[in-house]
């Protein structure tokens, strides 16, 4: 069984994220980040959860994200945000990986494939973002999922009232990567 460890982005004390159509994007990612532990847990998979502002030891007097999964033994790295733009008509998923070519890739590929079916999302496909620490200091395969567009009317409804649909679709992303690499 693969060992999880998942990072709702930003910070409930010092970092609302994106705020828009009256949902703050640390809220969702809490939301759909402990759903998915309980989820997870329930099939046999252990899993790790920390949301904190310090992600690389920027912060102190908050656990340090990247230290932490690289002393967790965990298998895989999965950060949970919400987009945002200054154009209302952005919307969609998308999924961040350090670089493409490997594992990386095809957890974000099995995880993005789920979410644009499920829920019916614009598909924005995986992108490379090798500037996020928390993408190129963790050691494991690492992946940060950028679910729909909180500043979007018809994505930020989705965030609202559909939840457990982002949750189980993230669950069998991580299903059906463990599948492809036994
Ligand atoms: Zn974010």
């Amino acid at each position: 069984m693969l060992k999880i460890f998942i990072n709702p982005g930003h910070d409930i004390d010092l970092d609302p994220g994106a705020c828009a159509n009256d949902i703050r994007e640390v809220d969702i990612a809490l939301a759909i980040g402990e759903k998915l532990k309980k989820t997870m847990e329930v099939i046999g998979y252990p899993c790790q959860l920390l949301q904190s502002d310090n992600l690389n030891g920027e912060t102190k007097g908050k656990p340090n994200v990247c230290a932490t999964v690289n002393n967790s033994g965990a298998d895989i790295f999965v950060s949970i945000h919400c987009n945002s733009a200054v154009n209302a008509s952005a919307k969609g998923t998308e999924t961040l990986v350090y670089s493409t070519g490997g594992k990386a890739e095809l957890l974000a590929k099995c995880i993005q494939a789920q979410i644009v079916n499920s829920l019916n999302m614009v598909d924005r496909g995986i992108k490379e973002r090798p500037d996020l620490c928390v993408l190129r200091e963790t050691t494991m395969p690492a992946v940060l999922v950028e679910t729909a567009f909180i500043s979007n009317q018809e994505d930020a409804y989705k965030l609202m009232y559909r939840i457990e649909e982002f949750t189980n679709a993230i669950a069998r992303g991580i299903t059906d990567y463990e599948r492809e690499i036994i």
